[in-house]
């Protein structure tokens, strides 16, 4: 892949500029409630990081990790818990923060995870990219920063064979240019 054929979708002043007005409405919505934000590496790294600062209630992070693309540009269709170990959040406001919603797989299968696993007192899902499109669950994010077409995204946490996530802009590239 030839990062030159990149073309920029959302700017780092897009996405940030989007980041905050999604804190100032969680901000409204929690009203100084705890909250546990739980960031599913790796892709939504930078999107959690960036947002957290924003939210102005008492708040603990954890991290878990999920796959489900294998190194290639599509979803296997499987999602895999590499590593899904949180702590007890009975009675909890849980906020999952996830880089993009897309078959919504990934989303079903980590809600179903807590409905099993835990009573919250409230469980909420925020992505930054919802590609509704190409949807194959009845899943919708609570919150999201911006929706998007079927294409391939790179960069601000969302990589391209492990590369890319430290871009700080999205850009996608035609399929017909990954190979
Ligand atoms: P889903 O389970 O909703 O199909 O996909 C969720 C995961 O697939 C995301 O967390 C992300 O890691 C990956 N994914 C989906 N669409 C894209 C994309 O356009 N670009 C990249 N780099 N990853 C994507």
């Amino acid at each position: 892949m030839n990062i030159n054929h990149l073309k920029i979708l959302f700017s780092e002043e897009q996405i940030q500029r989007r980041i905050k007005e999604l804190g100032d409405e969680m901000n409204k919505f929690y009203n100084g409630e705890e909250v546990y934000a739980i960031c599913v590496l790796k892709g939504a790294v930078m999107f959690t990081v960036d947002l957290v600062k924003h939210l102005n209630m008492p708040l603990k992070m954890e991290f878990i990790r999920l796959s489900s693309y294998n190194g290639g540009t599509s979803t296997s269709g499987k999602v895999n818990a590499v590593d899904i170990s949180l702590p007890d959040l009975n009675g909890k406001n849980v906020l999952i923060i996830e880089d993009i919603v897309d078959t919504g797989l990934t989303a079903k299968f980590l809600l179903d995870f807590l409905n099993c696993n835990f009573h919250t007192k409230s469980t909420k899902f925020c992505s930054l990219l919802d590609k509704k499109v190409s949807r194959l669950t009845d899943i919708e994010p609570d919150y999201y920063g911006f929706e998007v077409d079927d294409k391939f995204l790179i960069g601000y946490g969302l990589d391209y064979d492990g590369y890319y996530r430290n871009l700080r802009y999205i850009g996608y590239m035609e399929k017909s240019e990954l190979e």
